[in-house]
């Protein structure tokens, strides 16, 4: 393996000193849980070594655009015609999951104006994470664009500022043995010069690793969300004793729990708000909703703020269509609880409402002001190309579409209606997925419906800078890795839509090889990391 400096430091002794940080620190993750052993063991979290190059005017876009990111979600979440629209078609019909969660959106917030007061009545808590990378422009510097919106289980918040705080350790410390490593990965992000011959000219001073506010900002809009529950709805002698939690939904054989655990410690901590976990299939038998108040308990406690760390993928409603864990979930949906996310704000983080977000116009729709026109234009520049394959694929999305099947597929991804990574299809997958449901005769082409639940999307070709990745607490490897970033963002709004809290609430890097397609950490495909701003 190539040390990072040819110096007293080679690449095991630093990856001792990350090693040592990091259990000192709690950067682990749970064990998987196995037939043969269900001993609760932590081990280090998958992480880069070193942190990474970042252009310091991209990180800033990042952060800057992200309570509008916010206010976008809440907008949408509202619009129940243009979800319906975007969502209830050919998606419904391909994607029973993203169905189910639409039909229970519908049941509480649209189909019957009088039931339900409850859940209209209920605050909303957004907790989203915008994920980028960085995209070459024609000028050879780069520019973000948005991969994803999550705002359902947005997770790495605790991890990440302890991995920030571990590389601006090590990038301090040993400031001058990796210096050459830094600078060369400098180089492969930032033009000093306007030729674009980057070597010429001296790079202004480096920032280093900015101060990562996620492990405040998260459990402080969670508390926020908390007070005015308490506010609203708790008389001030009935509860003094026996204050209402904020319910964490897990999933069983969760292996991130350390990550989810910071912010409950920082929650009590911090706030003195006690937090209570629970999966969905226990649930069930455990919640009740006052009929008269809409207060939501858990056996005889109240519930404040419901926290889903679960109810993403189907797999997590292990029952079934209308088994116990989806009537967990509506339980929780019908109460006058505060939702993180409420299924308005689940459905906007659906790939299909990115598409669709992306097409002319429909960002104007939701901002129509003429002093949001700033706003606009700032989530637009995120944009890369999007396309739909359903059956509202105009002439540009055929275009894209034929661009595939002739020899272009390599500048493209194909997604389904999926979170938690692993499910996306890159290069020659693409023809062939697209090849078996299309009929093509000359220029023209017939879609198939099985495609209505995928989007395509133009593929973003990050930098790519040497990183040394360690999983387990071992170094995996050493070579050329791509990073993608996630902006946090935290709201609250009340009921009517007025926003209470909006704003940018951290970041996480995470860095994994180039030849790696996927990027989940939890799903094994990526590492953490931090920024390195220059
Ligand atoms: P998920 O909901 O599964 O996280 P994503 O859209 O984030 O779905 O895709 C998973 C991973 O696939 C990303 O983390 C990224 O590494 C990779 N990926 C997704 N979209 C693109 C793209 N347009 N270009 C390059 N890589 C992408
Ligand atoms: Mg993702």
């Amino acid at each position: 393996m190539s040390d990072i400096a040819a110096s007293v430091l080679d690449t095991d002794a630093l990856a001792v000193e990350a090693n040592s940080f990091a259990s000192a620190n709690g950067i682990q993750v749970e064990r998987k849980k196995t037939d043969k052993s269900d001993d609760n063991l932590f081990l280090g979290a998958p992480m880069s070594l070193l942190p990474n190059a970042y252009p310091e005017q991209e990180f800033k876009k990042a952060c800057d655009v992200a309570p509008a990111f916010n206010e976008l979600v809440e907008r949408v979440s509202q619009d129940a015609e243009f979800l319906q629209q975007t969502l209830g078609g050919g998606v419904s019909s391909m994607d029973p999951f993203t169905a189910k969660i639409l039909k229970l959106y519908n049941q509480v917030y649209v189909d019957d104006s009088t039931a339900n007061s409850a859940a209209k009545s209920a605050d909303r808590l957004g907790i989203l994470r915008s994920d980028y990378m960085l995209h070459s422009n024609d000028d050879d510097s780069y520019q973000i664009k948005q991969v994803e919106l999550n705002t359902i289980a947005s997770s790495f918040a605790g991890l990440s500022c302890k991995i920030a705080n571990m590389h601006r350790y090590l990038s301090s410390r040993y400031e001058t043995e990796i210096e050459d490593f830094l600078q060369t990965n400098r180089k492969r992000v930032i033009t000093t010069d306007d030729d674009g011959k980057n070597d010429a000219a001296p790079f202004p001073p480096a920032v280093g690793v900015p101060v990562n506010p996620a492990l405040d900002e998260l459990p402080l809009a969670m508390k926020l969300a908390y007070d005015r529950y308490v506010e609203r709805f708790t008389t001030t002698n009935s509860n003094d004793n026996n204050p209402p939690v904020v319910l964490f939904v897990v999933q069983d054989g969760e292996t991130n729990t350390v990550d989810q655990r910071l912010l409950e410690f920082a929650l009590w901590e911090n706030h003195k708000i006690p937090v209570v976990r629970r999966s969905l299939t226990r649930l069930n038998s455990e919640l009740s909703v006052d009929d008269t108040t809409g207060a939501l308990k858990l056996l005889k406690q109240e519930v404040a703020v419901v926290y889903f760390r679960a109810g993403y993928a189907p797999t997590d409603y292990g029952d079934g269509e209308d088994g116990i864990e989806w009537n967990a979930r509506l339980t929780l949906e019908a109460s006058r609880a505060t939702k993180c996310p409420c299924l308005g704000y689940h459905l906007a983080g659906t790939k299909k409402v990115q598409q669709e977000l992306a097409r002319p116009g429909i960002l104007e729709r939701f901002f129509p002001e003429k002093n949001e026109t700033e706003k606009v234009a700032a989530m637009r520049t995120c944009f890369a190309g999007l396309y739909s394959c359903g059956d509202d694929a105009t002439p540009e999305d055929l275009e894209a579409i034929r661009d595939v099947l002739d020899g272009g597929h390599a500048k493209y991804v194909l997604k389904p209606q999926r979170e938690g990574g692993g499910y996306n299809f890159y290069g020659e997958e693409i023809v062939e997925k697209l090849r078996s449901n299309i009929e093509r005769t000359g220029d023209s082409l017939k879609l198939s419906e099985d495609l209505a639940e995928f989007i395509l999307m133009q593929r973003l070709f990050p930098p790519q800078q040497n990183a040394v990745l360690m999983r387990g607490g071992k170094v995996e490897g050493t070579g050329d890795s791509i990073s993608e970033l996630g902006s946090f963002g935290t709201l609250v709004v009340d009921s009517s839509g007025e926003v209470v809290h909006n704003r940018y609430a951290g970041f996480l890097l995470r860095t994994k090889f180039s030849g790696v397609d996927e990027g989940g950490v939890a799903s094994g495909f990526a590492t953490l990391s931090s920024p390195y701003l220059c």
